[in-house]
This record gives C-alpha cells, structure tokens and sequence, in this order.
C-alpha cells in the first residue's frame, strides 16, 4: 500500500513535470492562425479595421503582425515618421477591434536588415547615416539584382554604439500603442553583415554578430515582459539543404541558430515548397511557424505538416509546431481588394497570390 502510494506519488511528480514543460514551452494556448501584413495608411484605417472584423474574425485568424516600420507616428523619435504613417488613435481603432476578436496583435519594425528598398533608403539611415553597415556602397537611380556591390538591402551596423538607443525607442514605443506582448523584428535576408568596410566590424563572425544582435533585442524585450519573433532564413544554411541565398542563408550566419535563446519565435517562410524544416527549429527548442506567400499549395502542405508533426511528435517538442502565417507583400488594400473580388466558383481559386492563398488556407465560416 505504501509502496502503491509511493509509486503514484512519483508518477504524479513525473507527470505534473511533463505538464510544466509543456507549458511553458510554448506562448501557444492554440495553433497559430496568421496574417502578416504591410499596416494600411492613414487614410485606410476604417477599411482596415472593417477587413479585421469582416474576414479575420470569421476565418479564425487569432495573429496579425503590422508591418509598421517608420509608418507611425512615433512621440519619441518625431525624425523618424514616414509620410502616411499611423496615428496614435488610428493605433486604438486597431488594438480596439483586435481584442474584440480575441487576436493577438503584433508590431514588426525591420531591425538590422531592411534599412532600404531598391534605390530608397529607409528613414532610419536616411536621418543617422552613421548607422549605415556599408557606408561605402552607394544606392544606384535604377536598381537591379543581381548587381557589383551584392546590395539587396542596407543594415545597421549592430556594433555602432548608439543604434540601439534610438531604435530601441521605436520598439519600445510601438509595443506600448499596440498593447502587444511580442515583438517581430524581422532580421531576414540579412546579406551586409561583418563588412569590411564597417571599422567596428571588419573580422567578425557573422554567425556571432547576428546571434548577438538577436540576443541583444531578446534581452530588451524580456525586461517588459515582451517575447521576440524573427523570421527564420539566416539560421537555416543555405548550401547543406540546398535552400539557397534567400530562404536560408549563404552567408555564414546559419551556426548563430546554436547561440540564441530558445524563447525566440521562429517564423520560418518557405514559398516554393513546404520544406520541413518547422522539424530542425523544433528540435533546437524554439517554437516555429510556417509561412506561405503565393502559392496555395504550399499553404496548405505547411499546414497538413503542422499537423503532422504535431500529431507525432515527443511531449517535450509537440507544443513547439506552432502553426502557419500567411505572408503579404502588397499593401494592404491591394490584399484586402483583391480577396473581396474572389469569385469561388470560378479558376480564381487557382491563381498564385496572397490573397487567393490565404482564402484557401483559411476558409471563412460565413461562405
Ligand atoms: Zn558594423
């Protein structure tokens, strides 16, 4: 008897432990159901916001991640506003609808990669040239890829001492107006990274910049409670997996997935196949989500994988597959036009864009 009470208090013990890695294992109380999408204009809000009721909600979606970057406007960093950014209360229509519809609302700005766009420059370099990683490459009148200079896009430099007091203000900021308690910092397609042209980082390990750089945004989050999401190219590598430049990394940053902590959120965007690389970011400890873009037969591979992995998964890596976000890359009102003009009973169901994607990805419960 004695001993019966002894064996189920250990069993109890053992699976009360079980129940606690779980749960804290994942921010997850539900697969991921995204949207990650530019932030409509000013002038668009009313639109944006009837888009967040009349389609999200009844899809199911319970995660939008704004692409803000300089499009609001910022109170402690006034330089830094683009044209049309949103305002603090345009911000409250968003948050407002949000948790009416029980949706986890997220910031992205770009931070370190990202910092321009074919021939423009973004505002963070346009006003602190000082940042800029490669102030030697110039941005061409007619931008094309490939190109001598290997430029795709601008980084900060991460070593320059006073970046991170100025886009730390931003992130800081925007978590506030959103209410948000994760953060997505982008930190894809990083390609300028321990440049020699850069003083403070001419010989580093990219693999070591790039982890620190993550560990450092990580760190500030976690003092308000804030968790980190990123986009998950730069740690897979590019060659081994024959993943290439662009969805993995040729860069040698892929070892950096070995020195970042376990409680960043991997986005992991693959838009040709549903590779299954949600297993690798898996089995390293982080949570993973599987993206798409155009294609909806990827889509709806990464999801069926989702559910795969999930269903064979150990306890202890199980929670982690976290589910699947669709990715934008047009304006939101492009998006949001081009998903009301779906016609279901005709080949439209079968062209390759983001909104046909996401509508065979997540059905709406009123058609
Ligand atoms: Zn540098």
């Amino acid at each position: 008897m004695i001993k019966s009470h002894f064996l189920c208090f250990i069993l109890l013990i053992g699976i009360s432990n079980k129940l606690f890695c779980y749960s804290i294992d994942s921010v997850f109380s539900s697969p991921v159901r995204g949207l990650c999408i530019k932030a409509p204009n000013h002038d668009e809000i009313n639109n944006f916001v009837e888009f967040i009721s009349q389609e999200l909600a009844p899809r199911s979606i319970n995660t939008l991640i704004l692409r803000i970057d300089y499009s609001y406007e910022f109170k402690s960093r006034p330089e830094l506003v683009d044209e049309g950014a949103l305002s603090e209360s345009d911000v409250n229509k968003i948050v407002t609808v949000c948790k009416e519809n029980d949706i986890n609302l997220i910031p992205q700005i770009n931070l370190f990669g990202h910092q321009s766009w074919a021939g423009s420059l973004g505002k963070l370099l346009e006003v602190y040239p000082q940042f800029d990683e490669t102030p030697d490459v110039e941005l061409p009148d007619d931008y094309e890829w490939p190109n001598e200079d290997g430029l795709y896009c601008k980084s900060y430099c991460p070593l320059h001492p006073e970046v991170h007091d100025v886009v730390f203000d931003l992130v800081d900021e925007i978590c506030e107006a959103f209410e948000s308690d994760a953060f997505h910092a982008g930190m894809d397609e990083v390609f300028y990274i321990s440049e020699e042209q850069c003083t403070r980082c001419n010989g580093t390990d990219p693999a070591e910049i790039y982890a620190a750089e993550i560990t450092k945004i990580r760190n500030h989050l976690k003092l308000k409670k804030r968790r980190l999401w990123i986009w998950g190219d730069r740690l897979i590598d590019g060659k081994i997996t024959g993943l290439g430049e662009w969805e993995a990394s040729m860069n040698n940053t892929a070892r950096a997935i070995d020195m970042i902590p376990k409680d960043v959120v991997i986005c992991d965007w693959h838009y040709n196949k549903p590779v299954s690389t949600p297993v690798y970011f898996s089995m390293k400890g982080f949570n993973v989500i599987s993206c798409p873009w155009k294609k909806s037969s990827v889509g709806i591979g990464q999801q069926e994988d989702m559910d795969h992995f999930r269903a064979n998964a150990t306890l202890e890596m199980k929670s982690r597959y976290a589910g699947v976000m669709q990715t934008v890359w047009t304006s939101a009102s492009k998006f949001i036009e081009g998903l009301k003009s779906i016609n279901p009973n005709t080949s439209d169901l079968e062209a390759e864009n983001s909104w046909t994607c996401f509508y065979n990805l997540f059905p709406n419960k009123k058609d």
